[in-house]
């Protein structure tokens, strides 16, 4: 049974509040809130629906409205999970944004869920393996895209008979390949300077993040430096081995990871927090690669 709504990792309910360790937060909540959570967890949609307009004799489609509507909210500060969208709601989705773009109104897009996921800060270990299982399925995704980039580019340039690289098949897969290990990297190098600390990761459409308690500045920088960093250094040390090796499919590796030292600029959400020296709980990702 696929439950409404679930509360998210390192969130809780205690005295009539929603507790949030991640954030380090006691968020107040009515009544009617904390009905719908409780309900929401052990109850499909609607049943929960169902049963509160039973008890309150509303009329089942306010009650609808007003449920949605909190679990939306509640979504949008990653303190609930919901189910994913199935293909019925995808479809309906598609269907009245084309319908709205049509008519010439503005095409309502539903914005996706935000999924919040555990991440075991204990030790180096537990904070790799935490943050690779918590990323890897958005990584790999990103990874899958460029390789197929790659591959296009690829036949283009066989095409034109231009390019001795087109002869490297295996540079697409080695691309595709770097880029899902440097997204990995890089949060899990966020995810060791956290050591100790209630940590989730955050995903929201194509953006990774983790979400943590305010630290003070100099820890916070290095938080924010730590996963660029980290990439940064690994894309040094992989240009002199490459080099070394003279391996012309292998250089994505060294290309990719060095990238990630744009994470340390301006150009980059990493990057204008440490310079605006902003302690920002999310560091969005949106840097990677
Ligand atoms: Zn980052």
């Amino acid at each position: 049974m696929k439950s409404a709504l679930s509360l998210s990792p390192l969130v809780s309910i205690q005295d009539g509040e929603i507790v949030d360790a991640a954030r380090a937060q006691r968020i107040k909540s009515n009544p009617t809130a904390l009905m719908f959570i409780v309900l929401g967890e052990n109850l499909r949609e609607e049943e929960v629906v169902r049963t509160v307009s039973e008890q309150t004799d509303m009329p089942l489609a306010t009650v609808r409205r007003d449920f949605l509507k909190l679990r939306s909210e509640l979504n949008a500060n990653a303190l609930v999970n919901v189910p994913a969208r199935n293909i019925k709601e995808f479809l309906w989705n598609l269907v009245h944004a084309a319908g709205s773009l049509i008519q010439g109104r503005p095409a309502v897009w539903l914005s996706p869920h935000l999924t919040r996921m555990p991440i075991d800060t204990s030790s180096l270990g537990s904070a790799f393996t935490s943050t690779a299982r918590a990323t890897a399925p958005l990584a790999a995704l990103f990874g899958l895209s460029v390789s197929l980039v790659f591959a296009a580019v690829q036949a283009l340039a066989m095409q034109a008979d231009a390019d001795p690289l087109v002869n490297q098949h295996l540079l697409s897969v080695v691309a595709g390949f770097a880029v899902t290990t440097a997204i990995i990297l890089h949060e899990a190098g966020h995810a060791f300077t956290l050591k100790g600390m209630p940590t989730v990761c955050v995903r929201r459409g194509m953006r990774l993040g983790l979400l943590h308690p305010p630290q003070a500045k100099l820890k916070s920088d290095l938080t924010a430096l730590a996963g660029p960093l980290l990439c940064g250094a690994f894309g040094v040390a992989t240009t002199f081995a490459v080099s070394f090796l003279g391996s012309v499919w292998l250089l994505p590796v060294p290309l990719i990871f060095s990238l990630q030292l744009v994470g340390l600029t301006v150009l980059s959400e990493d990057g204008r927090n440490l310079i605006a020296g902003r302690p920002k709980a999310v560091s969005w990702v949106r840097d990677a690669p």
